[in-house]
């Protein structure tokens, strides 16, 4: 055991001091949205390279072999959790054999260039190229995942320069004439260099990994506002958010509104249940997201009230959407609540003008919907104007 912390140990104490408050920000991440997991790996990650670190610069234990497999052993486990944090925050991950035969790889070589014959250039060769080989391979991963957002352009990159490092560093080190213990070499400026680069991209990684883990709370919050939470279809305000963004871009028109109402919801209530009730909406609603394309907005804006809006959509496109979902709707079976059970929807279509705000869009796809209602319910009324396909009825269908 060394007697003392010497200062210059204590300055490069700084390190895992560092790596440890990295640590600590990602489990209050994860404390705060206990969802987001992979900001477990990441945590862990963190500490254990700060275990290692430490570790190495305070010779515990003083036995430098011992301290080599040791101090490898964190930072193996370091650069595994981190790969696994990173790619499971993109919904992948590593399989556990593949872990295993790392690690045991690494540690395997580590323990013999250490223990059988003593080679600490190898020792070098193997912790760095491992890591170095780790880190891109996660970023290859996490390429196609990206999803355009910039925080995960800019991680993707650090991942690629960061796990590139690894391999210059190795050359780096050889061209230094190594001593044959790792406690000389261990406190050459050189090694303390190569450390403190170390350190240095470690912060920008774990800065950026933060950011990260930032928008995807920030994101998670958003959705929650914008959520409905019965039916997890857009709520009113996000949909007047999101068709706002729709009308002012022109590339969507034309662009057709569908608004349901299900019909004698109320009876259904009253006869089944509230519990019911919301079972069919949310029967409706799983039946309005399976048919609907990325770029289309389908939220609930109200009781038993939702909308549909599609970019893109003719009338005739935005007719035979409504009716396929009318359809689909009348012939579910609620075998949970009663076999017997039929539901059925009502709807308006109105097409966009120009220039129309959002709400006069939804009333007038309303009003086509009360029409629908007064002519029998179960059916989709369009705006006669500027039909052109050939249905049964011009206005009520
Ligand atoms: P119509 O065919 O004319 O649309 O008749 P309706 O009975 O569907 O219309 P009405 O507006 O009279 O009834 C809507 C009902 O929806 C009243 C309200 O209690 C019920 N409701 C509103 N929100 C919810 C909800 O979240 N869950 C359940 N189960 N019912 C709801
Ligand atoms: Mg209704
Ligand atoms: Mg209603």
């Amino acid at each position: 055991m060394p007697a003392q912390i010497t200062p210059n140990q204590l300055v490069q104490l700084i390190i895992p001091g560092i790596t440890t408050v990295f640590s600590l920000g990602f489990a209050c991440a994860w404390l705060y949205d206990r969802r987001l997991r992979y900001l477990r790996f990441l945590s862990a990650s963190f500490v254990a390279f700060a275990l290692g670190s430490a570790m190495q610069i305070c010779h515990l234990p003083d036995e430098w072999r011992l301290n080599a497999l040791i101090s490898a052993t964190f930072y193996v486990l370091s650069i595994q959790l981190l790969a696994e944090g990173v790619l499971r925050r993109a919904g992948l991950h590593l399989r556990l054999a593949t872990h295993a035969s790392m690690f045991a790889l690494v540690l395997g070589g580590m323990y013999y260039f250490s223990f059988v014959t003593s080679n600490l250039l190898v020792r070098v060769y193997i912790l760095n190229l491992s890591a170095g080989l780790l880190m891109v391979f996660t970023a290859v991963r996490f390429r196609k995942r990206c999803n355009g957002r910039i925080v995960n352009h800019v991680l993707l990159w650090v991942l690629l320069i960061f796990g590139a490092s690894f391999f210059i560093r190795t050359p780096l080190t050889t061209i230094q004439p190594l001593p044959h213990s790792t406690a000389p070499f261990a406190r050459t400026i050189f090694w303390v260099l190569l450390q403190l680069s170390l350190a240095l991209m470690g912060a920008v990684l774990g800065l950026v990994l933060l950011a990260a883990a930032m928008s995807d709370v920030i994101d998670r919050l958003t959705l929650e506002r914008d959520l409905d939470s019965l039916t997890e279809t857009l709520n009113r305000r996000a949909f007047e958010r999101m068709a706002g963004r729709r009308v002012a871009d022109k590339r969507s028109y034309p662009l057709a509104l569908i608004a349901f109402d299900i019909d004698n919801f109320k009876s259904i209530n009253d006869r089944y249940g509230h519990a019911a009730g919301d079972a069919v909406l949310r029967r409706f609603a799983a039946i309005l997201r399976a048919a609907v394309r990325e770029k289309d907005v389908v939220a609930r804006i109200g009781g038993e009230e939702f909308v549909l809006l599609l970019p893109g959509a003719d009338d005739k496109f935005a007719y035979q959407i409504a009716e396929r979902l009318r359809t689909v709707l009348e012939s579910s079976r609620f075998n949970d609540i009663e076999a017997t059970l039929c539901v059925t929807t009502s709807a308006g279509i109105a097409r966009y003008r120009p220039g129309e705000a959002v709400g006069a869009l939804l009333a007038r796809a309303d009003h086509l919907l009360y029409a629908a209602k007064r002519a029998g319910r179960n059916r989709v009324v369009t705006e006669p104007l500027g039909q052109t396909w050939s249905a049964p009825e011009l206005d009520i269908v």
